[in-house]
């Protein structure tokens, strides 16, 4: 069992500047890219043991493709949407709330690039954000996002959901992650069982955040393991990135890899807009074409849904077919060929 010191010292001497990383890392690495670096000790052994041009550097390590002045600042329209500093509710009965402004590491592609940072700050709105939720009865799912919620301590996130318990609305509680992958240690014994401690009162659910298999030390699968608990639903959420996990044959590995770890595949995120990570885009087509052959290599249930969020706030929608929504008449066939028939 880990104790919960581990992780908080590994965060915090974890690598903030090119300089001390490249010199571990023993190459170079461009330094005047315009976002923050945050990479752990532990995580930085795992880049360098995965190769110079690994996956791993690919996500994790700033290039200068990250100062081009291409895509959007908010490419999913999260202002559009922010009822208080920390909560934004888009979709009728959930709403996101953002806790931190940091992460376990800074992946380069990350859709919130241009409002992550390095080192906090924990966002401080809880009185205004606990408001809104009373009195929006329509909310019934509260998903913690930012930033990584898991980056709190326990007794924080055990604030925020005794606060959540006394909503009666609120059934479900959701925590998107990426800490699982990055800093196992943070995986505690405590943290599971003050977790489960609220599961009488709602479903928890954990969506881990993973884009390739070889981002799991084996640390890390034996954290989650002892981590798991038939009380709490483990799901997987990925990007498609060019370079890292565009085709087939990793993606197979990839959802082979969830299920086997008891990791419910559920979402595969067409990237998004953002400013600063064009270099990771993929088009839709190119997309579309990769999903189409999916099915052929794994059974649907192994499938995650795959979607795309609408640039500046219109919602995410699947990105395989929107035609089932409104019929243009085609239907993509699994080459990814465009198929006419009767409406
Ligand atoms: S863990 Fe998620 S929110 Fe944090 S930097 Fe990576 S992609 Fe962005």
């Amino acid at each position: 069992v880990n104790s919960p010191a581990d992780w908080q010292t590994e965060l915090s001497s974890a690598f903030r500047d090119t300089h001390s990383l490249a010199q571990f890392l023993g190459q170079e690495i461009d330094n005047d890219v315009r976002y923050p670096l945050l990479i752990t000790k532990k995580y930085a052994q795992l880049i360098k043991d995965n190769g110079v041009d690994g996956v791993l550097a690919r996500q994790f390590l700033p290039t200068q493709s990250e100062n081009s002045e291409k895509g959007f600042i908010d490419p999913i329209g999260d202002k559009k949407f922010s009822k208080t500093s920390q909560l934004i509710h888009r979709y009728h009965n959930r709403a996101l709330l953002i806790p931190t402004t940091t992460c376990p590491i800074l992946c380069r592609y990350c859709f919130r690039k241009n409002e992550l940072n390095s080192d906090g700050p924990f966002a401080q709105d809880q009185e205004a954000t606990l408001n809104y939720l009373q009195t929006h009865p329509e909310i019934e799912e509260i998903i913690f996002t930012g930033g990584d919620p898991f980056i709190l301590t326990d007794n924080k996130i055990s604030q925020w959901l005794h606060a959540l318990a006394s909503i009666d609305h609120i059934k479900f509680i959701r925590f998107h992650s990426r800490v699982p992958v990055i800093l196992p240690s943070r995986m505690t014994l405590e943290l599971k069982n003050m977790l489960t401690s609220f599961v009488d009162r709602f479903q928890i659910i954990i969506v881990i955040h993973s884009n390739h298999v070889s981002e799991w030390s084996p640390e890390a699968i034996q954290s989650l393991r002892n981590f798991q608990s038939e009380n709490l639903i483990f799901l997987s959420q990925s990007v498609l990135l060019k370079g890292i996990n565009d085709n087939q044959k990793t993606l197979k590995e990839l959802f082979h890899f969830f299920v086997q770890n008891k990791i419910r595949p559920y979402y595969l995120h067409h990237p998004d807009q953002v400013k600063g990570a064009e270099h990771f885009e993929l088009s839709l087509e190119e997309g579309r074409r990769i999903w189409a052959g999916m099915h052929d290599l794994i059974p649907g249930w192994m499938l995650p849904q795959y979607t795309i969020d609408i640039p500046h706030g219109h919602g995410k929608t699947q990105a395989f077919n929107p035609e089932s929504i409104e019929f243009s008449g085609s239907f993509l066939d699994r080459k990814g060929r465009k198929v006419p028939v009767d409406k």
